[in-house]
């Protein structure tokens, strides 16, 4: 027993000599893997313009029945992304949502993004429904909020040309 008691002892003041594994979150906060797959944004171009055009593949792919997502037209007047059509209602609900960025895979414009963020928590069910307002990311200067007054038959594709992807 006496030597049980040594055992634990030596333990302790290994222990009280390491390194901690323990850090003081939420003001230490540990950087994420690069693959993390958190809260989601959506994305703008440099222009101010939203990069989602309200197509709900994301919609179709998520196997969570997550996203819900509503189209409505642009005009040149009143433009909010390239193309035709825009989301006038895109929402997430976190309570359903499993992170597997098929939502992400599925996305033409690379308009939904999950991001680094995991601080996530809601009081009641309505609050885990995460509106388009919310998950837009902030735009890139004062003067280029949606929707947009553009110049006619610029922003005619939905879709831009990108490069194949780097393997
Ligand atoms: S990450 Fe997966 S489950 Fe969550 S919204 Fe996207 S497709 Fe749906
Ligand atoms: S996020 Fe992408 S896939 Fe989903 S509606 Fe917008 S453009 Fe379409």
């Amino acid at each position: 027993m006496f030597r049980g008691i040594l055992e634990g002892m030596r333990q302790t003041l290994r222990s009280f000599f390491e390194k901690p594994v323990t850090i003081q979150y939420p003001e230490q906060k540990r950087p994420v893997r690069a693959r993390f797959k958190g809260r989601h944004v959506l994305k703008r171009y440099e222009n101010g313009l939203e990069k989602c055009i309200g197509c709900a593949l994301c919609a179709a792919a998520c196997p969570a029945d997550a996203i819900f997502v509503e189209a409505a037209e642009n005009t040149d007047e009143r433009r909010f992304s390239p193309g035709e059509r825009y989301a006038s209602t895109y929402e997430i609900n976190m309570l359903r949502c499993i992170y597997c960025g098929f939502c992400e895979d599925a996305c033409p414009t690379e308009a939904i993004v999950l991001g680094d963020n995991y601080e996530l928590s809601f009081m009641d069910r309505a609050a885990s429904i995460y509106t388009k307002d919310m998950l837009l990311e902030p735009v890139p200067a004062v003067d280029k909020l949606t929707p947009q007054s553009t110049p006619p038959g610029v922003f005619t594709r939905s879709v831009p040309e990108m490069k194949d992807p780097e393997d």
